[in-house]
């Protein structure tokens, strides 16, 4: 095998004798064969036979490379970073762990901690809230916009008090929030704001791709979302140009390399946070995780595209019932990302609501996704002291949309005829329940 080069971002030695490669064990042709027999599988004959050719070419191959440098934040973590920046209209775009350690990066920058408040959209999903909860914040629950299930400006504008610092919108399924209406009322209050644009990479609002609009924005690449880093990972973008040039140093304890203290070959410093200085923790990306998300990247276009055809095909098959309320298609100003089809119904016109209607889907195979909910109605919020019934008693239209209204469908790598199954049941099922069946 051929030498791993001496170099690492910490040490970098050049043409050493005894060369820093003795400090980790590198991956092999073994190891790289349990990895292709992972993202590929299958079984039988044939499949047999072709990984035993592509083992027999991994082993050739293994004894004329060299492995990487560096496993961890290196070239192709920078790499995939200059094209997530093109790709937004960004600068400083940072690569993380996942979208919460996104999260964590912009709650850290506001010090949020007891005493004091952040205000989230009541339906969406756990990790939106977790960092506030966790360092003994209060989250305050908005009330939704009923049409598009994304928080609702009016509501927001009611529930700010002297201690908000923060909001954090989500643009819920891919689809924007009310940007204009939220940055100017959080504008106005000296309140920083989130976008939780985990369903939301490739989103337009007004020309604008979102990243480019709150002070902050994270996107997940988890496995669920629209495209994915090998299972986890997540983007934060920031507006805030004073802190751009800290964000990858946030990734990574604060540390810099520009100043060395005596004997060592770096430093580590406070961040500069809104209100104070803060410690940055750990969020690196490895080059496996850079290089799994690059390819994607490049196919988002097109992965947007396929799923705004089957989010137009069912929207425009649902007009035929007007007990069907289909998710919005967007317009020159809004361009959706379709991470979830939104399918609501009205109860009143279609003779039961939204969990009768999943019954019905069950049964006829058709699945869909209820899973994003009213977070309040999670154990924990309960046992941190929070008065559960005043909560959903503030905010009616999550409590109406949730409970009698939506669910999510997925609509993407579906085949014409699913697409054609899932639009016939659902109309089908809705039309039995006008029927009183
Ligand atoms: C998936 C998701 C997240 C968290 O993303 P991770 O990359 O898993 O941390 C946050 N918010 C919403 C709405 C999500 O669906």
């Amino acid at each position: 095998m051929a030498k791993k080069k001496a170099s690492d971002f910490r040490y970098n030695t050049g043409e050493t004798r005894v060369p820093w490669a003795a400090v980790g064990e590198n991956y092999n042709a073994d190891d790289l064969m349990s990895v292709v027999e992972f993202l590929m599988q299958g079984s039988g004959a044939a499949y047999d036979k072709a990984i035993a050719e592509v083992r027999e070419k991994v082993n050739a191959l293994s004894k004329v490379s060299a492995p990487p440098m560096k496993l961890s934040l290196d070239t192709k973590v920078a790499q995939v970073e200059e094209q997530t920046d093109a790709y937004l209209g960004t600068t400083g775009s940072t690569f993380v762990t996942n979208c919460t350690a996104g999260f964590e990066i912009a709650y850290r920058y506001c010090g949020i901690g007891p005493g004091d408040e952040v205000i989230i959209p009541a339906i969406t999903f756990i990790a939106t809230m977790a960092y506030p909860l966790a360092v003994g914040a209060k989250v305050v629950f908005c009330d939704v916009d009923p049409r598009t299930l994304n928080l609702d400006p009016k509501d927001f504008e009611r529930k700010i008090t002297p201690r908000t610092k923060m909001v954090v919108p989500v643009d819920i399924g891919g689809y924007q929030c009310d940007w204009d209406e939220i940055m100017r009322i959080a504008k106005a209050h000296n309140i920083t704001v989130l976008d939780d644009a985990a369903h939301g990479f490739g989103a337009e609002y007004k020309g604008k791709k979102l990243g480019t609009i709150a002070d902050f924005t994270a996107f997940s690449m988890h496995e669920v979302k629209n495209i994915t880093s090998f299972g986890e990972g997540g983007i934060l973008t920031t507006n805030i140009d004073s802190f751009r040039p800290y964000m990858k140093r946030c990734r990574f304890f604060g540390t810099t390399f520009e100043k060395r203290i005596k004997n060592w070959l770096y430093d580590v410093e406070l961040m500069p946070g809104k209100y104070e200085p803060f410690v940055a923790l750990n969020s690196s990306t490895t080059e496996i995780q850079a290089i799994g998300l690059m390819n994607q990247l490049s196919r988002v276009d097109a992965i947007i595209a396929e799923r705004a055809a089957n989010a137009k095909y069912l929207t425009e098959r649902f007009a035929e019932n007007d007990a069907i309320i289909p998710q919005l298609l967007g317009d020159d100003e809004i361009k959706p990302t379709f991470h979830l089809y939104q399918l609501q119904i009205d109860p009143a016109k279609a003779g039961g609501d939204i969990q009768d209607l999943k019954k019905k889907l069950e049964v006829k195979g058709v699945t869909n996704i209820p899973h994003f909910g009213p977070l309040y109605r999670f154990s924990l919020i309960q046992q941190l002291g929070y008065d559960v019934d005043a909560i959903a008693a503030s905010c009616p239209n999550t409590e109406e949309v949730f409970y009698k209204r939506f669910t999510h469908l997925p609509i993407y790598d579906l085949k014409r005829e699913q697409l054609e199954y899932m639009a016939d049941a659902i109309l089908e099922s809705v039309s039995e329940m006008q029927a009183g069946k």
